[in-house]
């Protein structure tokens, strides 16, 4: 008796995007459904990315601070940090990172007082990302 066999390649990047992806795309629409709001609104942040300056003493080739604008190269004015560690304390955040996307931290003016002010309105844990040319 003559047997036929049928193979069919399968190409793994239609397989993902034709197949598996509208499948992961439902799934996770329907467990989305059932997460309650309450479960991600009305509350406050864990941790805050705070940029205290958008200045840098370096001018690293890979880095976009040298596309930035002159006008955008600023320090947080006083104002904004006194605003910023009112709403700390209001949403009782314990967490701060402070590395804003371009720009180097420690050159901020009186950057201790800024870290003493973040730890008097409740913050637990600070992290820092810093080129760490001042720690030299
Ligand atoms: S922000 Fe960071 S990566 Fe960019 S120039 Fe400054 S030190 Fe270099």
């Amino acid at each position: 008796m003559p047997t036929v066999s049928i193979t069919r390649k399968i190409n793994i990047k239609d397989f993902i995007k034709n197949g598996l992806r509208p499948i992961a795309s439902t799934v996770i629409k329907s467990v989305w459904r059932w997460i309650p709001r309450s479960a991600y609104l009305g509350r406050s942040p864990l941790k805050l990315i705070l940029a205290i300056t958008r200045k840098c003493n370096a001018n690293c080739v890979f880095c976009a601070y040298q596309f930035a604008r002159e006008e955008d190269k600023v320090h947080m004015s006083d104002s904004l940090f006194e605003l910023v560690l009112r709403r700390i304390e209001q949403a009782k955040i314990e967490e701060v990172m402070l590395s804003p996307n371009i720009g180097e931290p420690l050159i901020a003016p009186n950057f201790i007082e800024k870290v003493k002010s973040l730890r008097a309105v409740g913050i637990k844990k600070i992290e820092l990302t810093t080129n760490a040319l001042f720690l030299y």
